[in-house]
């Protein structure tokens, strides 16, 4: 099977290879100093800024927002909240949920974020934003310096989902200004999921520090207090996180993060000038390295999906909800070769050309 979905993707044989043994035990020196060096990485991967921790949640990527929901806001806040599809959904469900006082911004799917929608909120009192850097749904990156530099203007805390974006797409952590950024393991991380990445800025660690302790499992005051020795609170996914720390140890030596990412964009690049010969439109307006999301012109897009998977054994990516039968997506992170890349766009020719696209 050739996986081209958006996680969890495919992983290279020396990941996978991590977890054809037995899960060692935890409360070592030797898997606190693993962890320690996982910090590290992560650290340096977003460029984080001076005094900024990491801590790696045992959940999917949504655990982690929902920890920066409960443990970063607290009753004080007023948040912005931008809804480009189903993820920036699950951010304003998540506020609704904890009672965060919070105001939407709900785009049309596939459109940008611009200075328009943000100027009506400057002055008004708000005092953090949430936005999905890459809405994973639609494709749409947002133009996160523009994002930044309102919340700078106005004092307002930026938190960022960046699960699907990392790796895929340049992030400076310290240049952004953001107080949070969290990812997902099984996204680029390009390891099996289970694993939350939360990295902290000073601004986000003394939030955390002040506010009321609101939850147990995804405590990141507790989980940043074990972390300060490379441990967790809780049993973690002990295999998934080894699997991050050969995958973060590998991308440092083979050519850092700058490498992976130029191969993410000329994958992207790739498949995107042969998606154009075909009977496809570009759903979104922006688009993250991450995903392609298309709009087929002739055929219903679940149909499509179907075929590709039946018929050829690639596995790309449906969408859910109202967007189910007009679109589907094609992750370009993973463990993809060019030869793979090669594969997926001639099998979408040969289809084209049987008249079934
Ligand atoms: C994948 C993803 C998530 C997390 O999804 P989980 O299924 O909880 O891992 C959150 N936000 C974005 C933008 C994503 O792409």
């Amino acid at each position: 099977m050739l996986n081209f979905t958006i996680g969890p993707v495919m992983s290279s044989d020396e990941i996978v290879e991590v977890a054809n043994h037995s899960t060692p035990y935890f409360r070592t020196p030797e898997f606190s100093e693993l962890m320690l060096e996982n910090e590290k990485l992560m650290l340096e991967f977003m460029h984080a800024p001076a005094n900024s921790r990491c801590v790696f949640l045992t959940s999917s990527g949504t655990g982690a927002m929902e920890s920066m929901v409960m443990n970063i806001l607290s009753d004080h806040d007023k948040v912005i909240v931008i809804n480009g599809g189903s993820f920036g959904q699950r951010f304003a469900d998540l506020c609704s949920l904890h009672r965060r006082e919070h105001t939407v911004i709900k785009l049309p799917f596939g459109h940008k974020l611009t200075k328009e929608h943000l100027a009506p909120f400057a002055g008004a009192g708000y005092t953090a934003l949430l936005v999905n850097m890459h809405e994973t749904s639609s494709g749409v990156l947002y133009d996160m310096p523009m994002i930044a530099e309102f919340c700078r203007q106005n004092g307002i805390m930026l938190l960022v989902d960046a699960i699907s974006a990392f790796i895929a797409d340049e992030i400076d952590m310290a240049s952004l200004g953001a107080a949070a950024i969290i990812t997902g393991s099984q996204k680029a991380l390009a390891v099996q999921p289970g694993v939350a990445v939360v990295v902290l800025a000073p601004e986000a660690l003394e939030r955390i520090e002040r506010n009321p302790e609101v939850c147990m499992y995804l405590s990141l005051k507790d989980a940043l207090r074990n972390a300060e020795r490379g441990q967790t609170p809780f049993t973690p996914a002990v295999t998934t996180l080894l699997q991050i720390h050969k995958r973060l140890t590998g991308i440092k030596e083979n050519g850092g993060l700058e490498q992976e990412h130029a191969h993410i964009a000329k994958l992207a690049a790739e498949f995107r000038a042969a998606a154009a010969e075909l009977p496809f439109d570009f759903v979104s307006e922006a688009m993250s390295n991450a995903v392609t999301a298309l709009h087929p012109r002739k055929n219903n897009a679940k149909e499509i999906v179907r075929i590709m998977k039946d018929r050829y054994g690639i596995w790309i990516c449906p969408n859910g909800g109202e967007y189910a039968d007009s679109v589907f997506r094609i992750g370009h992170i993973g463990h993809i070769t060019d030869e793979d890349n090669a594969l997926l766009i001639a099998r979408f020719r040969e289809l084209n050309e049987e008249g079934i696209l």
